[in-house]
């Protein structure tokens, strides 16, 4: 194996070269800086990505990333609204928690937000579907989010779902983790 997977990106990459594939529709749910939505593109090459924030900034930067790809829209709205935009159902999604890197720390995603997406963009998942979620753990908020997001995806009935959750154990500092979620 020549592949270094040694952080959230390069075990998420590892997964969507290597395990992911037919994804016709496919959802960022926090494009952020557009890093992800780019690598969703790039990689997976969906006839469409819808991608989602709430801060201008955050799609003004991806807007620069993403310029030469038509499949591609950029919406300033609030996940839990997602419904409204997207109304295929849905192979992949992706969310990486937390605040925009480089921006206001204080603009962060909340688990209750997080959860409402979740229960509507997991009844608009495809059969054998996929949704990553990135958990940042290294400050109190994100550790809240998690232990509140967990209860909820502890809750999903394991005959309609498999979540998995891979964790760095012997990384220092609470290093961020990864959640995967397929539709059986
Ligand atoms: N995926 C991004 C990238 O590749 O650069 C990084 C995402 S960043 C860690 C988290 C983003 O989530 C921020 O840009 C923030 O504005 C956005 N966000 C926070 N709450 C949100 C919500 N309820 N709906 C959509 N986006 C949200």
């Amino acid at each position: 194996m020549d592949v270094k997977i040694n952080n959230t990106k390069t075990l998420i990459e590892f997964f969507m070269k290597n395990y992911i594939s037919e994804i016709k529709v496919a959802v960022d749910m926090t494009v952020g800086n557009g890093f992800d939505s780019k690598n969703i593109l790039e990689i997976l090459q969906p006839e469409k990505l819808y991608c989602f924030d709430i801060q201008k900034e955050a799609l003004e930067n991806s807007k620069i990333l993403l310029e030469k790809y038509s499949n591609c829209e950029l919406i300033l709205e609030n996940h839990k609204n997602f419904y409204k935009y997207v109304k295929e159902n849905i192979d992949f999604a992706i969310y990486n928690l937390g605040y925009l890197p480089k921006g206001d720390k204080y603009i962060t995603t909340n688990a209750e937000d997080v959860e409402e997406s979740l229960k509507k963009l997991l009844e608009k998942l495809n059969s054998k579907g996929v949704i990553f979620i990135t958990f940042y753990i290294g400050h109190s908020a994100g550790q809240i989010e998690s232990l509140e997001i967990s209860k909820f995806l502890q809750n999903l009935n394991q005959k309609e779902y498999t979540i998995l959750k891979f964790t760095f154990e012997n990384q220092k500092n609470n290093p961020p983790y990864v959640v995967m979620i397929q539709k059986i």
